[in-house]
Parts: C-alpha cells; sequence; structure tokens
C-alpha cells in the first residue's frame, strides 16, 4: 500500500462519522448492546470487535491499522509508553527458566527489565556485541526462547545484520524482536528482513510533536492475538483514545519530518566530521561509520541522531562549550520538531548516582525540523569559543 494511502486514509471509515475529515475521539470507556446475542458475539473477538476500551477503542482501532501497514505488519497493538510495549513484547515470549539474547547497551529502560526484573521471575539474559553475528550465535543457549535487538542503538548507533539474525534464531526456533524507533518504518522494515516483532518508541517520530507518550508493538496477527489475550489485557498499559487521536494527526507529516529531519541531521554530521574541536562524528549515514555498508544496505537513511567525541581537555571545557548553545534544548528523548543536545557530562556529577559509564566528551544531537543553517550556525559559534 502507498505511503500517502496509510497516512492520510487506512483505517478511516469517514462515512461512520458524518464524513469528519479528522476522526472523531471515542472518548468512552465501554460499549453497549442492544441484545444478548449482539453482546455474546461480541466477546467472539474482543480485540476487534468494541466491548471495553482497555481491549478496543474505535480512535485507537485507526492508529493500529495505520501502524501495522507502515511496518508491514498483519497487526498492532500501541501502549502507553515505548517501555510498556517492549516489556509487554518481552514477557510475552518468556516464562521461568528461559534466556534472552540480547545486544550490548540497549536502551536503559529496557536493560533494567532484562537486569533487574526479569530475573526475578528465574528469566536470564546475556548481553552481546551484536556487530558480529557469531557473537549471537555463540550466545545461544538451548532454554534461549528470544533474540532481542536495537539496530542501529539511540546512543552509538550499533548494527546488527538483520536478515542474518532472523536466519539464524528462525534455525534455533527462537522468536526476535527489535527496537525500531531509530529508523521509524519511513527509514527500515524489519519485517520484510524476516524479524518477528517490531516495538517503538511512538514518544519520539511517530507522534514527532513531543507531547504524547506511546509504545507500538508490530508483528503477526497469532503473536498479537496471544500478546493481547494474555499480556496486553492484564498489564493494561494502554494508550488512551485522544492520545491516540493526537498520534493520528503526528502521523500525516510522518513522511515530511523524518526526512528533514535526517536531511539536516546529514549536513550537521558533515559539518561537524570537519571541525576540529570533534574528535569524531558517529552517524550511520557518514562514509566515516564502521558500520556505513550494513547501514546502506538494511536501511533507506540514517536518521535524526548523531553523536560526536569533542576534542576538549576537560568536562569543564565541555561545560563551558554547552552553555554557549543557543538553539538546542537541553533534553532526553528525541523525535519532537525541536532539535535537542544531550552532553554526556549531564550524566556526571548527578548526586547519588554513579557517573556515566560514556566518556564525558561523548554528546547527542538530536536534529529536528529548524533550519539546518541555523543550527549549524549556532554549533559554529558554540565551538570558536
Ligand atoms: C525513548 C525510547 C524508548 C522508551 O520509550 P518511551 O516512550 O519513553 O517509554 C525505547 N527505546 C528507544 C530506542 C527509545 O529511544
Amino acid at each position: 500500500m502507498h505511503l500517502s494511502e496509510i497516512l492520510n486514509h487506512l483505517g478511516e471509515d469517514r462515512e461512520l462519522y458524518f464524513n469528519a475529515v479528522s476522526p472523531p475521539v471515542i472518548q468512552s470507556s465501554n460499549f453497549a448492546f442492544p441484545t444478548l446475542d449482539s453482546f455474546r458475539q461480541a466477546f467472539v473477538n474482543e480485540l476487534e470487535n468494541t466491548v471495553y476500551t482497555r481491549g478496543n477503542n474505535p480512535t485507537v482501532a485507526i492508529l493500529r491499522k495505520k501502524l501495522a501497514a507502515l511496518e508491514r505488519s498483519e497487526d498492532c497493538l500501541v501502549f502507553s509508553s515505548g517501555s510498556a510495549a517492549v516489556t509487554t513484547a518481552v514477557l510475552s515470549q518468556v516464562s521461568a527458566g528461559d534466556h534472552i539474547v540480547c545486544v550490548e547497551a540497549p536502551y536503559s529502560w529496557t536493560k533494567t527489565l532484562l537486569t533487574k526484573f526479569l530475573p526475578r521471575f528465574g528469566v536470564s539474559h546475556t548481553f552481546v556485541d551484536g556487530r558480529d553475528i557469531a557473537n549471537i550465535r555463540q550466545a545461544i543457549q538451548p532454554n534461549t526462547k528470544l533474540l532481542y535487538l536495537e539496530s542501529p542503538n539511540s546512543l552509538t548507533y550499533e548494527l546488527q545484520d538483520l536478515t542474518a539474525c532472523a536466519a539464524l534464531a528462525k534455525s534455533c526456533g527462537i522468536v526476535t524482536c527489535i527496537d525500531n524507533s531509530y529508523c521509524s518504518p519511513i527509514f527500515q522494515r524489519p519485517i520484510e528482513l524476516g524479524i518477528d516483532m517490531v516495538v517503538h518508541s511512538g514518544t519520539k517520530y511517530f507522534n514527532g510533536h513531543s507531547d504524547v507518550v506511546v509504545g507500538v508493538l508490530c508483528s503477526s496477527k497469532s503473536i498479537i492475538q496471544k500478546v493481547f489475550d494474555l499480556e496486553y489485557m492484564t498489564l493494561g498499559g494502554i494508550l488512551a483514545p485522544h492520545d491516540a487521536a493526537l498520534v493520528i494527526r503526528g502521523l500525516r507529516t510522518l513522511d515530511l519530518r523524518v526526512r528533514r529531519s535526517a536531511e539536516s541531521a546529514m549536513k550537521v554530521a558533515q559539518y561537524l566530521e570537519q571541525h576540529p574541536k570533534v574528535l569524531r562524528v558517529l552517524y550511520p549515514g557518514l562514509p566515516s561509520f564502521p558500520q556505513y555498508e550494513l547501514a546502506r544496505q538494511q536501511m533507506d537513511s540514517a536518521g535524526g541522531l548523531l553523536s560526536v567525541y569533542l576534542n576538549m581537555e576537560t568536562i569543564e571545557e565541555v561545560e563551558a562549550w554547552f552553555h554557549r548553545l543557543k538553539r538546542f534544548l537541553l533534553a532526553v528523548s528525541w523525535g519532537g520538531h525541536e532539535s535537542l543536545v544531550l552532553p554526556t557530562a549531564g550524566f556526571y556529577k548527578i548526586p547519588g548516582r554513579p557517573d556515566s559509564p560514556q566518556p564525558w566528551n561523548l554528546v547527542r544531537f538530536y536534529i529536528g525540523l529548524e533550519d539546518a543553517d541555523w543550527l549549524i550556525e549556532d554549533l559554529e559559534q558554540a565551538l570558536a569559543g
């Protein structure tokens, strides 16, 4: 299906609601039935029929259809956060005694799920450097049930060969799951490469306006039905109808926003790469990126996030540089309209917390929708000191 069809029309049965161009927010927790028979019939399929909003809601259902089509999956569930999507997806695949192979340095709360939460229930894990498929193969045990990927990750952008990972996992009867937040389906569609489950922090590119926290899980009909029947309905981390309507609005411009963000990030990366105050730029779209060839093979483009190691002698020098920046907001998250800067130095000297394991000269940028040259002007004056 054409991207324009998905973003502008798919799932929107406008004749059901006065031919309104924008779908209504069906702000109702439950749905009534005219007869006992229709009530009984609705329970045959709570995922598709409208019984109760923890299960299904018409506004949320429109969003689910669009997201499933974007990821080329048969179905999709949406959640109140990316973390809820990750946790629900992972929990759905493991029981006590099982083992997960996960890429090194996944998203921070995914790491916490594996290291602090799941061990309480007898689920173990091995972190591997997923840049080499041999490491993944070696880590697989007879009780491994899930291979969890993040390609690229959202700080240093290590990739996994998704086709090879999917083939390896299939040959061992292991389910694969990837966090595809960095690329979005505009630039990478893992299901076409054989991956079983795709999760997203929709807070980032899908919503895109820094005003909704939302998670997404895309997969086959059978996996989604299984997740729905147990983890989705019991954990109950659902997206509210009003938030679903906001995400649908965000999707109208998904293609425009993601491409603009990526094009500007490329310009900024090229600018920073030639600057003497920058030791190294990490960006999968640059030929200098160690896995540039693999990125070209499995991604249509790099995204809007990039990181640099600054060529500075002291953390104080980094702090002074940071305070000269005027056009980037200091904030976590990314994927909105606004450009962001996240210096690792901000994760040093936090009272009661150990310093970041990453060096203090590492800085992540998210490039939003502003004019790239206007952003570069700001970088230029800040780096000049
Ligand atoms: C933000 C993020 C998450 C968590 O999503 P929330 O919507 O914040 O819960 C997971 N993975 C990646 C790569 C992220 O950037």
